[in-house]
């Protein structure tokens, strides 16, 4: 038999139930055709972001390699990725096509378009869970109803679940004589990169992942909030693509024990909860998930301002530029600057969900989409009228001010706490060259609390 491993969110050997479930159909004698398609779908949607086709860039050569390695290749295609999955298919003549389930819309059409294209010339789709998820979506939910909207009960049915054996990466792998292949993508090719892009592939994860178990994640419940402390995993560019398997990184966490690695777990189950909330609602990645019909601003010289990092809140900017110099920020900083521009400039979360896909490496329509929603209070935030002042989060996660001394060099040599409140400074001694306030955040909480019809008060 010959069968064909369909790669998507799942870019790795390791610990993959979908290249594992092609072989096993394939066995001994048979042949696997490993397809990876630069699908044209994702490129229309604006999620072709050049951080991201870079990081992919890495990917896939690594993987290629590993293929190599094991006696077969990657086949790349370019177009429509069930027109060329279906062609592939058809060369190679192919039995069963493997995939693994996921959760937005876009991936729920593919699975379901794959399938019935491939019935149509009598071939099977075979679809694995707990592939690009831990804990399926769907797998556990509250009674008589499809989601969770609320982390900690999920939380503890999660945390509940049996999880499937880690896999092995496979011995060898043999590929079809005859199926053609497009070039692999090149990363140099890549225009508009980060300077400071993370490289991306299998081993470059399974390097950082052994690295963060031996050395970060004790620390993480303590230091995970601290912003210059860069303590966090950065593994979210290696979940997002698949080139780390979620289910090993908790099984590992778990082996290792401890506040540190219980913390990080509870991240990734973070993950797992937005998922679940996308799958059952597709259109959460646009709509509100709940709406306060809130009547956003059009401002796009403040939109703008934030985009750029010129908001005259430094703790911001330092956020915003740290985006563009890495295509990655932290997730305090994540939260700050989504409250700050949906809630304090009272912009549409859209804008800024629209711009830090632009620009994460980890751009995830799931995580991104519902971290946004959670942020402006339309998603699962069960306090969702709270707002973030950036002064006390610059204070109590910044105390020292490097985080936006690093990323503000206007703001170098501005010694102390002032560093987060220049315009405080007396005015020979505010730097010429960094803005003042956009914004004056009383008025711009009031204004938020009255546009949501919420008691007016102390923060
Ligand atoms: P760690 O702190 O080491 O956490 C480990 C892993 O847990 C992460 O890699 C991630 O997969 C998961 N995780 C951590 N926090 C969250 C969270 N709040 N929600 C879901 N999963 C989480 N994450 C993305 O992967 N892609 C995105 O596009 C994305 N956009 C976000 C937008 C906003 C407005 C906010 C507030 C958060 C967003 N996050 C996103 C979640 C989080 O900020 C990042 O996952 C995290 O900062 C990545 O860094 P890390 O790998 O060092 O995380």
């Amino acid at each position: 038999p010959v069968t064909l491993a369909l790669f998507t969110a799942d870019l790795r050997l390791h610990d993959n139930p979908v290249l594992r479930g092609a072989l096993d159909g394939a066995g001994q004698q048979g042949a696997v055709v490993p397809l990876f398609v630069l699908d044209d779908g994702v490129r229309k949607a604006g999620f072709d972001a050049p951080n991201r086709l870079a990081f992919l860039a890495d990917c896939l050569g690594d993987l290629d390699e590993g293929l190599r390695e094991r006696g077969g290749r990657l086949v790349v295609r370019t177009g429509d990725v069930v027109e060329e999955t279906c062609r592939a298919a058809h060369e190679a003549g192919v039995d069963e096509v493997h995939l693994a389930a996921d959760v937005s819309g876009y991936a729920q059409r593919r699975e379901d378009r794959l399938r019935h294209a491939l019935r149509a010339e009598g071939r099977r789709l075979r679809v694995h869970d707990a592939v690009t998820a831990v804990v399926p979506p769907g797998s556990v939910t509250p009674q008589g109803k499809d989601h969770f909207a609320v982390f900690t009960p999920y939380f503890r049915q999660w945390q509940a679940q049996r999880l499937r054996n880690v896999l092995g990466s496979p011995r060898g792998v043999t590929v079809p004589d005859g199926v053609k292949s497009a070039p692999l993508p090149s990363r140099s090719r890549t225009r508009s990169v980060s300077p400071e892009l993370p490289g991306g592939g299998e081993r470059e994860a399974r390097r950082r992942l052994t690295a963060w178990m031996r050395r970060g994640v004790d620390a993480y419940e303590d230091r995970h909030d601290d912003l210059p402390a860069d303590a966090t995993s950065r593994l979210s560019p290696h979940l997002h693509f698949g080139t780390l398997s979620a289910v090993e990184a908790v099984r590992r966490a778990r082996a290792r024990g401890g506040r540190g690695a219980e913390a990080f777990v509870r991240q990734l189950a973070w993950r797992d909860f937005h998922r679940q909330v996308l799958a059952a609602r597709p259109r959460a990645a646009h709509a509100d998930y709940r709406t306060h019909g809130d009547r956003w601003r059009r401002d796009e010289r403040a939109a703008d301002a934030w985009r750029e990092g010129r908001t005259g809140y430094p703790v911001v900017d330092a956020a915003m530029r740290q985006l563009r110099h890495e295509g990655w920020m932290h997730n305090r900083a994540r939260l700050l600057t989504a409250g700050f521009l949906t809630k304090t400039l009272y912009v549409d979360w859209r804008v800024g969900a629209r711009h830090f896909l632009d620009w994460l490496v980890d751009g995830d329509v799931a995580n991104n989409q519902l971290n946004w929603q959670w942020a402006a209070g339309t998603g699962t935030d069960t306090r969702p009228n709270r707002v973030l002042n950036p002064l006390t989060q610059a204070r109590r996660f910044d105390p020292e001010g490097a985080f936006v001394r690093r990323w503000v060099p206007e703001l170098a040599d501005v010694a102390g706490r002032a560093v987060h409140a220049p315009w405080t400074l007396a005015e020979e001694d505010r730097p010429r060259d960094y803005p003042g306030p956009i914004v004056d955040l009383d008025a711009a909480r009031d204004r938020f609390r009255r546009a949501r019809g919420a008691r007016t008060g102390p923060a």
